[in-house]
């Protein structure tokens, strides 16, 4: 559909301020970069990446009565659209990136160092902090 791709935090920064403001500009994307994340983008480089969200028709420039010519833009229906579902790509990325590196006792929550127990669950490997939250949690999840 698209062949916008959205991989780095300067462009995942620029979607999250056209979602959560009525209306954008450049300067103000390049400026809350700056305070927001301590990044410093180039004019040129967010500027591009608005008129390539704009050619996608992702934004628009707001309508301002007083001036023929907007500097802001505002997000259009598809355009919130893409959005979301950039949004939903990225919490699921970064889930698995906490899962991957962050073990929990399955049973407790706990986090798990080096030393932990694992057992074996229907076939599937399951961590535990200790023997004794094992078997709370084989206990408490008997089929019924
Ligand atoms: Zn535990």
């Amino acid at each position: 559909m698209s062949d916008i791709k959205i991989q780095n935090l300067t462009k995942f920064y620029t979607l999250t301020l056209l979602k959560s403001k009525k209306s954008v500009t450049g300067y103000y994307i390049i400026k809350r970069l700056e305070s927001d994340l301590g990044k410093t983008a180039s004019p040129t480089y967010i500027y591009d990446f608005l008129n390539k969200l704009q050619s996608e028709g992702y934004i628009e420039h707001t309508p301002n009565p007083k001036s023929k010519k907007s500097k802001g833009f505002q997000l259009t229906s598809s355009g919130k659209q893409f959005i979301d579902n950039i949004f939903k790509r990225f919490g699921n990325l970064i889930e698995a990136a906490i899962e991957s590196k962050l073990k929990i006792c399955a049973s407790c929550g706990v986090k798990l160092y080096e030393d932990f127990h694992v057992e074996t669950i229907g076939g599937k490997e399951m961590n535990f902090c200790c023997k004794h939250c094992a078997k709370a949690y084989i206990n408490s999840h008997h089929e019924k």
